[in-house]
């Protein structure tokens, strides 16, 4: 049984160079559909060459699915493993045991993983140990969670943003109106574009704010980080890093393993 990650927006496609996004185009009476998904199936661990340490890999299959109206007319599947924090291509360690994604989550921890798939193996202290691992995991999410680095492919910021523009710009161009539309027409033009691209910017903010909570909620609990550390590193950062590190350290404390 495969499980797809829903957990899809940590920039994994960008580092593995795969476009994960559906891309279709239409003629005038056809519509032909790419997409690109990663289903995970198991766990193990590895070597990042990026993150410079051992790390919990993700292994499963890069699908590509083509559809016409919507309907799967071929499909293909090519085996990935790449790094769960950094997502860069990386293989498992030598002898290291594949569990099933089910059989493990980050909130179990690292250490109980490197049990699962490396018994006896000693990976070295926790890349979190240290000011440096933690300003490094921070350093990646700040970057990864930029508003430059984040794809708003949801329609409705935009339109969101659409019509707000439009009903605060109407009225003015209604108002400044004098002989014909002109001024309603250039204040409708200037309500959709701008408020458009005021959804998209905002879009932006709001999907980087939530994709930085998610990540540091989740290396928190992965990596056991020292939360006096964490604060501690975290004051060097931004506010969407400060704020994202607050709402991680009032995580519950990891629920006990199934
Ligand atoms: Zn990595």
């Amino acid at each position: 049984m495969k499980f797809q990650v829903e957990d899809a927006s940590d920039n994994r496609e960008n580092a593995l160079g795969i476009n994960s996004a559906a891309h279709g185009f239409a003629t005038m009476l056809i519509h032909i559909d790419q997409k690109t998904t990663i289903v995970q199936t198991h766990w193990s661990v590895g070597y990042c060459g990026y993150c410079g340490c051992y790390e919990a890999l993700c292994i499963g299959d890069v699908v590509k699915a083509t559809r016409v109206f919507l309907v799967a007319v071929s499909q293909t599947a090519d085996e990935v493993c790449y790094c769960d924090f950094c997502g860069q291509r990386a293989k498992p360690a030598k002898n290291a045991q594949l569990i099933l994604l089910k059989n493990w989550c980050a909130e179990w921890g690292m250490e109980d993983l490197f049990d699962r798939c490396t018994p006896g193996f000693d990976p070295g202290p926790s890349r979190c140990s240290t000011e440096e691992g933690i300003d490094r995991v921070l350093r990646h999410v700040a970057k990864v969670s930029a508003v430059k680095r984040i794809n708003v492919d949801d329609a409705l910021p935009p339109v969101i943003g659409a019509i707000v523009g439009t009903a605060i710009c109407l009225p003015i161009g209604i108002l400044l109106q004098d002989n014909g539309n002109v001024a309603v027409g250039i204040s409708l033009l200037i309500g959709i574009l701008g408020g458009g691209l005021f959804g998209i910017v905002a879009g932006s903010f709001v999907l980087g704010a939530r994709l930085a909570r998610r990540l540091l909620s989740k290396a928190y609990v992965k990596y056991r980080i020292d939360p006096d550390l964490l604060s501690h590193v975290a004051g060097n950062y931004p506010d969407r890093i400060r704020r994202a590190v607050a709402i991680a350290l009032a995580t519950p404390p990891p629920a006990d393993k199934a």
